[in-house]
């Protein structure tokens, strides 16, 4: 099954090293399992999110810091790069079709774009409805916007991206939520084009693989701007 894992991921993701020390990284931060983030990243940064453990899903938005209503575009990356996996060499696009970032290194080799964030209600849809009180993705972003106290509103949580996370789609056209095929130190890292906001909800969804029924922290680390 290991096996099986890495070589699918060999075949369908763009793997490629960074070569940024985490020892020279401007800021670190673990993102405890279940917990939101936000922070602002300056054109020309690097920014690097590490799945510690493996398998966790890590939801994920972007804006430009400028405007938050030109945000990460889901169907506008898509159609640019003609694939609906994300990997080294994505350029992420806002809804205003600028780039906000480019992916220049990632050891994963597939993060989702499709499968969406998890909340109180989509639990208790998919799940059981005891399980719609239980914490979600959604939430941590509103919480995580609430506290920015920045403006933002329910209506900017939009179609986000789950890196680590494995959401295959089938000849058929179905979507289907497998077991991650990340694992412990696996990372993913951007270049900014524009001063961008991210805002993360480390997942903390048991009730579907996505994080191996047992979400797990997360490291977030910035670089400077290169001369
Ligand atoms: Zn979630």
């Amino acid at each position: 099954m290991v096996t099986e894992q890495i070589a699918e991921t060999a075949i369908l993701g763009n793997l490629l090293e960074s070569k940024r020390n985490p020892d020279l990284a401007i800021y670190r931060k673990v993102i405890p399992a279940g917990e939101p983030w936000i922070h602002e990243i300056g054109k020309g940064q690097y920014f690097r999110i590490v799945d510690l453990q493996g398998n966790q899903a890590v939801d994920t938005l972007f804006y430009n810091a400028h405007d938050y209503s030109d945000r990460y575009s889901a169907q506008g990356t898509i159609q640019q790069q003609g694939n609906i996996y994300l990997t080294t060499g994505t350029k992420l696009s806002s809804t205003a079709g600028t780039t906000l970032r480019t992916i220049v290194a990632d050891t994963c080799g597939r993060h989702d774009t499709l499968g969406g964030a998890c909340s109180n209600e989509s639990n208790m849809v998919r799940y059981a409805i005891e399980k719609r009180h239980m914490h979600a993705c959604r939430s941590s972003f509103l919480k995580a916007v609430t506290e920015w106290d920045h403006g933002m509103s329910k209506r900017d949580i939009t179609a986000n991206i789950n890196f680590f996370m494995n959401v295959p789609v089938t000849p058929e056209g179905k979507l289907t939520f497998e077991d991650g095929i990340s694992e412990p130190g696996k990372y993913v890292e951007m270049c900014a084009e524009v001063d961008v906001l991210a805002l993360i909800s480390n997942c903390p969804q048991l009730n579907n693989p996505c994080n191996a029924f047992n979400p797990t922290p997360v490291e977030v680390l910035i670089w400077a701007a290169e001369p």
